[in-house]
């Protein structure tokens, strides 16, 4: 048989789900016949440590160790019993094989408990709300993280969940101080992970090994896995690439880097690990390499065969999820909130809609890189068909949509699809809070299996949102979150504070609108970040034009895309970072509204200039937009029944025509003039979803009037049809 590519994930992203890069590499080398193979070192290392025998050897080694405990490790080395006895029935929990150990998890008592378990303490009351399932599961993630700590002080500094060395590789400009840590001994982690990597090439013999990074906690365990290689099997050539490589090695020219990788590519992956391919297996020299550093004559160089295309999106197959042990992922909650577990809770299989961002223009964002700038949606139609592969290779009907912005359109005629096609899914996908999520829309959506959304929704200020171009507005955003809210749909918001020349006053402010939010139930969760000034940036290209300076100009050798800045003008913004995450923290359990801002901050700041009922004015304002002739009408629910009714008042007697409509939790039943009423149930008949072409607003007019009926905006754009909504009449 054909030697494979061996594609690998290196520890650790995140664990209840596999990465999808190499599960789109594979389902792309699929298409053009190549084997692969690819494992997920994350699961695997994290399974092989969290074991009766991995805890055994590693209180063992704690116990080797000759430094004075903490009296948190302390703690967990006196109950290493208990760990040893549960830690197996904990992994199998959280992979959802004994549901019923949540009674003992969720009553406490049963698992035992060490540092993290005080932030429990603090949410007692919230926790009080939570399912006894959700309950344990954040109880035996608070258990998992005590070990984490024990491991981090005892035996691995490096080590967190999904943040391996994370500190070596951030802002890594000088590859210096990674390459003195490649050259200590290996350490507790890594001997587990090399440990896996021997079975795996054993079992492999792959004729080129490609390590995915996708973010600064893999890259220190990718060049582990680099260097092992090359130690063990000098013959197989290493590639690394993903998005890592595509944000921070764009300007790589520190060769010891090739010690450990043979090839980096850049961007899309497809093309370049075609030509890789090729030229491994002798057919291609060098020059054909795409996007890819190279090593040669102890320097870097850089190829780019402009003669080799990149794939377009509907060439690229179906992500590949096999080989991956999907059953053994684990589900952790580490935040009680139901729209932020859904990152860490829950086997999701993850797709784009699109390639790129279709809006491109956010100030502080990539724009310049091939991930943002080059937008290519795929059809609703291939989407569908690729979620029904991966549904009968999975097993699991859960997505999450992985685009840095879904477009609304496409997100509409992917429901539309889902809904013709009658699938069964639940999927979320992050959005820019446009205007166009309308009411409807968001029904349609939901009704299609959609249960949350992320967005951006920056710094909560109209100055700074222009400022970033985002093209939204903050009444915008509470109005979209409103629609989406209404209709069922978690929204979860991405924060930011220290954006150039913010101030203190602006900080105070967002924070206030945040509070508002929530308050008025609009938004589930949100988390902020600070400000990061990227070299692939409006703001990291010309810096001056947004009031800052960069720290230095000169670039390193290595990574290069977080860049140090000076804002003179803006606030202080770090001192801001713990207050302002104490508040949400709070506010995502619905609690401490009523708190003065200032009590967040243990310093003095300003006074909020927004007013107390900002967001519930804007919230009231009537949204009244007149529908376009060419906007889409569709009718997504049940046929009616309808019922000849005599109706009475004052002696007089007329005739109604009484449709009801059967929704899942209650009947909704609207009286109409029954010729009008005999039309609207035709109607409702042919715009269903399953008609091949939806209907215009200009058309259902047209009809309307070749029935011999009057007055349509009357009898349209008044109650009782513009009720239909909540019986699946949506207007899009
Ligand atoms: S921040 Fe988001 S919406 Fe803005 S350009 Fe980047 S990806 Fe697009």
């Amino acid at each position: 048989m054909q030697a494979p590519v061996l594609l690998i994930t290196p520890p650790f992203t995140q664990l209840n789900t596999p990465y999808p890069a190499t599960a789109y590499l594979k389902g792309f080398l699929n298409t053009k016949g190549i084997a692969a193979h690819q494992c997920d070192l994350g699961i695997e290392t994290t399974l092989r440590m969290f074991c009766r025998r991995g805890l055994e050897q590693l209180f063992a080694e704690v116990l080797r160790g000759n430094e004075e405990l903490s009296e948190n490790a302390t703690r967990i080395v006196t109950l290493r019993e208990d760990y040893h006895d549960t830690i197996d029935d904990v992994i199998a929990f959280l992979q959802g094989k004994r549901p019923t150990l949540a009674h003992r998890i969720a009553g406490r008592g049963f698992l035992p408990e060490a540092g993290r378990f005080a932030q429990l303490e603090d949410l007692q009351w919230a926790f009080g709300s939570m399912g006894t399932q959700d309950r344990a599961k954040h109880i035996a993630t608070l258990y998992l993280e005590d070990l984490s700590d024990l491991i981090q002080e005892t035996v691995d500094p490096h080590f967190g969940f999904s943040r391996y060395a994370e500190r070596l590789a951030r802002s890594a400009n000088s590859f210096d101080e990674l390459h003195e840590a490649l050259l200590q001994p290996l350490s507790y982690v890594d001997r587990i992970l090399v440990e896996i990597l021997e079975e795996k090439m054993n079992a492999a013999k792959p004729k080129l090994v490609a390590l995915s990074v996708p973010f600064p906690g893999n890259l220190y365990t990718s060049l582990r896995c680099g260097q092992w290689i090359k130690q063990n099997y000098p013959g197989v050539p290493v590639a690394m690439g993903g998005g890592f490589a595509n944000t921070e090695l764009r300007s790589l020219s520190d060769p010891r880097v090739f010690d450990y990788y043979d090839y980096i590519t850049l961007d899309d992956g497809e093309a370049p690990m075609e030509q890789l391919i090729a030229h491994v297996d002798g057919y291609v020299g060098r020059e054909g390499l795409k996007r890819t550093f190279v090593r040669e004559g102890g320097a870097v160089r850089y190829y780019n065969n402009s003669a080799c295309t990149d794939y377009r999106q509907g060439q690229v197959g179906t992500p590949d999820y096999s080989d991956f042990p999907l059953d053994l992922y684990i589900s952790a909650i580490e935040v009680v909130n139901p729209m932020h577990s859904l990152w860490s809770d829950g086997r999701w299989n993850k797709l784009t809609m699109a390639h790129g961002c279709y809006w491109g223009k956010c100030t502080f964002c990539d724009i310049s890189l091939d991930y943002i700038k080059n937008y290519e949606p795929l059809t609703a139609g291939i989407l569908v068909n690729r979620m029904e592969e991966m549904i009968a290779q999975t097993g699991q009907n859960g997505f999450h949509f992985v685009d840095e912005a879904a477009p609304p359109a496409l997100m509409r005629a992917l429901a539309l699809e889902i809904l013709r096609r009658r699938l069964v899914v639940t999927w979320w996908a992050n959005v820019r809070f446009e205007k166009s999520f309308t009411r409807d829309l968001c029904l349609l959506l939901k009704a299609s299996g959609c249960i949350a959304v992320s967005g951006g929704l920056e710094v909560a200020s109209d100055r700074l949102l222009e400022l970033i171009k985002k093209g939204i507005t903050v009444a915008q955003v509470a109005r979209v979150c409103r629609n989406l809210s209404e209709a069922g749909i978690m929204v979860h918001a991405y924060l930011m504070y220290g954006f150039p020349t913010q101030t203190d006053q602006e900080t105070i402010d967002s924070l206030e609108l945040v509070r508002q939010l929530f308050e008025s139930g609009v938004l589930q969760s949100a988390f902020w970040h600070l400000f990061t000034m990227t070299a692939h940036s409006p703001i990291g290209l010309e810096p001056a034009r947004f009031g800052v300076k960069k720290v230095k100009e000169a670039v390193g050798m290595f990574a290069n895309n977080d860049i140090e800045h000076i804002d003179p003008v803006g606030a202080q913004h770090e001192q801001y970072g713990f207050g302002l995450k104490k508040a949400l923290l709070n506010y995502m359990h619905a609690a401490c509204f009523d708190y003065p801002l200032q009590k967040w901050f243990d310093f003095k700041v300003p006074r909020t200039t927004v007013a107390p009922d900002t967001i519930r004015r804007v919230l009231s304002e009537p949204e009244w937009a007149k529908e376009a002739p060419n906007s889409k009408v569709v009718y997504i629910g049940k046929p009616a029944r309808s019922e000849r009714q005599i109706k009475s008042k004052k002696g007089a007697q007329w005739e109604v025509l009484a449709l009801s409509f059967a929704l899942q939790r209650s009947d909704w039943t609207v009286q109409v003039e029954p010729d009008k009423g005999a039309w609207l149930l035709s109607l409702l008949a042919r715009i269903t979803v399953h008609q091949p072409q939806l209907w215009t607003l200009q058309q259902v007019r047209d009809d309307y009037e070749r029935a011999g009926l009057e007055d349509f905006e009357l009898f349209w754009d008044n109650k009782p049809v513009n009720g239909l909504h909540k019986a699946g009449l949506l207007r899009l």
